[in-house]
């Protein structure tokens, strides 16, 4: 579960995130939907203690990011393909980020067959293609099994089929009962992926609601 209390962020003089509040449902897929700049990142990277709040509180399970002993199996993110070491190859990625959080190799053999990473696990990453780099993060957000997932816009580049498996991969996700939290600035998308919206700008919270509802209202 996410939970965010008066969240709040500022950077200077610029207010990212201005006092938000919201809780996600397990077994949903809540999309996070708004325009460039609403604040979604910075909203996405303090849940995953990458940035601290300035007021307020976002917590997963009840706790902050930095307070959970086992981070990566609480939760998975997705937050920069770019992220990624070029000279790399994907498994190489995946096995040192395995390592360093106690994670099984065989998870990571597991987590490569999943996101169709198969044919390309032992090339560099500089050479991956936009999907095959979302895949990686996406697989690497997958190898500790969390219970919660925050994606954020996964679909950005994406070709047509890329973007329909990343819609089915979250159903699924969901399905087994996890909470899966996913940014886009595509509303058409979000509505045909997620089960609930939250919709952002400027910083503050303008709708929290089932998808079906935004559709009976139109
Ligand atoms: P979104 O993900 O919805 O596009 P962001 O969270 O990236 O929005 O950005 C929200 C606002 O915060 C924008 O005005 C952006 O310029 C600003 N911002 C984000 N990160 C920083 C930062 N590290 N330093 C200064 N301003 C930032
Ligand atoms: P440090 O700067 O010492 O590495 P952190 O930035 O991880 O520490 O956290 C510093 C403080 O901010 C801690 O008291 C922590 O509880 C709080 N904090 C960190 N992340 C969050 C969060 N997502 N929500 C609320 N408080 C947080």
């Amino acid at each position: 579960m996410i939970t965010a209390s008066g969240l709040r962020k500022a950077y200077g003089a610029t207010t990212a995130v201005d006092g938000i509040s919201f809780s996600l449902a397990p077994g949903k897929v809540t999309g996070f939907l708004g325009p460039n700049g609403a604040g979604k990142s910075t909203t996405m990277r303090m849940a995953m203690g990458l940035d601290r709040p300035t007021a307020g509180s976002i917590t997963i399970n009840g706790k902050a990011f930095a307070e959970h002993r086992a981070p990566l199996r609480e939760v998975g993110a997705v937050l920069d393909a770019g992220a990624a070491h070029p000279g790399w190859t994907g498994h190489q990625q995946l096995r040192i980020l395995a390592a360093t959080h106690d994670i099984s190799t065989a998870r990571v053999d597991e987590v490569i067959e999943m996101t169709g990473l198969t044919s390309v696990a032992d090339k560099r990453i500089r050479g991956y293609s936009l999907g095959m780099s979302q895949r990686l993060g996406i697989a690497a957000a997958l190898l500790g099994d969390p219970g919660v997932l925050i994606f954020d816009e996964p679909i950005n580049g994406l070709d047509p089929e890329g973007v329909r498996w990343v819609r089915q991969l979250v159903r699924r996700l969901a399905g087994q009962g996890r909470t899966v939290f996913i940014s886009s600035h595509l509303m058409s998308e979000m509505a045909q992926t997620a089960d609930h919206l939250i919709v952002l700008g400027r910083g503050r919270i303008i709708a929290d609601q089932p998808v079906g509802d935004f559709l009976d209202a139109a």
